[in-house]
């Protein structure tokens, strides 16, 4: 396969509705990388146990998921089924901490998660990686850690927004409510919580659009150099 423009592990952390997934996929479109959705897969096994009522460890381990890691075409199957909409609802939504909380289901998604990370590594050279502990445990020697922030009231706008252009309606207070607890858990946990590697650069979203995030994260990957011919821009 042809190599891309980026060399190495981007890891992209932070909460949910700081524009991670948009940007992470626009970073990787831009770089010509690949593009792993770490989020899926937890919402992927969450669906899983929801849909069969088992035990979530013995669920991850029985079912197979096959994800893309084209950042322009992100599908993903759980057990040869397309779940890529399914997986974004509600019912995932407001489980998906308490399963991603497992260690066991951590053990096995993050084993999953390296593995697809090598392989895109030996095909096209580079990857972005998003999720919430992606520099701290998925990919502790990434070349680049990013860990995004926003004040919670733009998150919980963009994420009513994002819900309302996929047809879910839900009022802005509630979305507020939902990110802030999904943070609350997904901070709190004994293992891997979502916490900012040492080493990671933090980007504050809250006043800059897409293109300013993105522009701001491309100018680190050159500072850094992963973009061999770029000059250092800064
Ligand atoms: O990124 P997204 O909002 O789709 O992630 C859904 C949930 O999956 C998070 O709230 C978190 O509980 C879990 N998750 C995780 N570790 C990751 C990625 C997601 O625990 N690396």
């Amino acid at each position: 396969m042809e190599q891309g423009d980026l060399r190495g592990v981007v890891a992209l952390d932070g909460p949910s509705g700081t524009g991670k997934s948009t940007v992470a996929r626009r970073l990787a479109s831009a770089l010509k990388s690949g593009y792993l959705d770490t989020g899926a897969m937890y919402r992927a096994v969450t669906l899983a146990v929801l849909r069969s009522g088992g035990d979530p460890a013995a669920v991850a381990a029985s079912t197979r998921l096959e994800l893309s890691t084209d950042p322009a075409d992100q599908v993903i199957l759980l057990d040869g089924r397309d779940v890529s909409a399914e997986i974004r609802g509600p019912e995932v939504t407001l489980a998906v901490s308490a399963v991603s909380a497992v260690p066991e289901v951590r053990r096995i998604l993050v084993q999953q998660q390296r593995s697809i990370i090598a392989s895109v590594i030996a095909s096209v050279g580079g990857i972005v990686v998003e999720g919430r502990d992606i520099g701290t445990v998925v990919s502790p020697d990434a070349e680049l850690k990013i860990y995004l922030t926003a004040s919670a009231d733009a998150r919980a706008q963009r994420r009513s927004r994002q819900d309302l252009a996929a047809g879910r309606t839900a009022t802005v207070e509630a979305t507020l409510a939902d990110v802030e607890r999904r943070d609350r858990l997904d901070s709190t946990r004994a293992t891997s919580p979502l916490r900012k590697a040492d080493d990671a650069v933090e980007v504050d979203t809250t006043e800059l659009d897409l293109p300013g995030v993105v522009a701001e994260l491309l100018a680190i990957v050159d500072n850094r150099g992963l973009r061999p011919g770029r000059a250092v821009t800064r």
